[in-house]
């Protein structure tokens, strides 16, 4: 016959005490309260010891932002006694500043008790500041210049809209992890576009992108801009990144073959050699890269309508705008081009008329 517990007299399971006087006081956590939280008024951020934590956009909005900055608040003052302790919380009631929750721990305070829950109320004392980043940002902070340039012409259209794109979203990958992950400043100049970036490391990431997205070359510059306190010199990193002139949908020559741009990307080059009408790709490292030279725009391919075709003879073709005609040899067509059929070709001279790939998806 066990003694009963010393507390309250029923019948006692652990060291003298029942189960519900053990729990007691054994408390599974222990919360300050009031809680101060410090928040960042533009962007939410949570003040950590040395820093500030972000919150991830992605998984909270409206009032998630609230719990996602208890759940930080919480997460640095709530002490927990033992292992394995389910920790929730739900607000009461809310006013300004300040927020009433109450906070839930559910686990084991002996390993011979049953699991129980244990409701702690808690204010929350919300105050702002504006965090590191935000501050930063908007002083126009910037540790590099990327600089996007096009080979002897200027920047398309959809160019400006991918790289911004690319900016964007490396940008926001790099959000939370690196906290001078942001653009401070951009500005489209006459053949291109530049952007403040404020970590020289997000700014190589992005150059890496473009750099492998368009077969960009690179260069980095930099540049003394004084000193810093303990008298170390202090740089600023400009990185240029130029797209060559060619684009998907262009002529170029590759070894002195006539080919078309079929794709460019992750390093390579897809390419349509427009005389033996082979597909192949040329990588930024090879040496055929070097023999690349610029013949003539997308908008050079003509459309052609293929007037007769005759078993041995050259295919007789009809620009469709000029009504001039052409001829090609026959073996040049697909068997299943039908006089009639539309082709593309590009015009290389009076005597060089080059059936393009059929299902031309490189024209723009
Ligand atoms: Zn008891
Ligand atoms: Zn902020």
């Amino acid at each position: 016959m066990p003694a009963p517990c010393y507390l309250c007299g029923e019948e006692s399971t652990i060291d003298g005490l029942c189960a519900s006087c053990y729990n007691k006081e054994h408390l599974l956590v222990q919360v300050e309260s009031p809680l101060a939280i410090v928040t960042c008024k533009k962007c939410g951020s949570v003040k950590v010891p040395g820093g500030w934590r972000t919150i991830d956009f992605s998984e909270a909005h409206g009032d998630d932002v609230v719990n996602k900055q208890i759940e930080i608040g919480l997460d640095l003052s709530l002490k927990r006694f033992f292992g394995d302790v389910a920790i929730t919380f739900e607000e009461e009631n809310r006013l300004d500043r300040v927020s009433h929750i109450i906070v839930t721990a559910k686990g084991r305070s002996h390993e011979s008790l049953a699991p129980h829950t244990e409701n702690h109320p808690v204010e929350v004392r919300f105050s702002y500041e504006t965090c590191t980043t935000c501050s930063m940002m908007s002083g126009g902070y910037y540790e590099a210049i990327l600089q996007i340039r096009a080979d002897s012409r200027p920047l398309s259209e959809s160019e400006e809209e991918e790289i911004v794109a690319i900016v964007e979203e490396l940008t926001i990958a790099e959000y939370g992890k690196d906290n001078r992950a942001f653009v401070s400043g951009s500005s489209r100049v006459k053949f291109g576009i530049d952007f403040w970036v404020g970590s020289e490391h997000l700014t190589k990431r992005i150059a890496d992108e473009l750099q492998s997205r368009f077969l960009a070359e690179r260069k980095e510059n930099y540049k003394l801009t004084g000193q810093e306190k303990g008298g170390k010199d202090k740089f600023r990193i400009t990185v240029l990144v130029r797209l060559p002139h060619f684009r998907v949908g262009d002529f170029i020559t590759v070894e002195g073959n006539a080919c078309q741009v079929m794709a460019m990307g992750k390093g390579g080059l897809t390419c349509y050699d427009l005389i033996d009408n082979s597909r192949f790709t040329v990588t930024v490292k090879s040496a055929k890269w070097r023999t690349i030279e610029f013949l003539k725009p997308a908008s050079a391919r003509r459309e052609y309508m293929v007037v007769s075709r005759g078993y041995g003879k050259p295919a007789q073709i009809m620009d469709s705008e000029t009504y001039v005609m052409a001829e090609i040899e026959d073996s040049r067509l697909s068997p299943n081009i039908e006089a009639g059929s539309q082709i593309g070709v590009l015009v290389l001279d009076d005597e060089t008329v080059l059936p393009l790939p059929y299902e031309n998806s490189a024209a723009e």
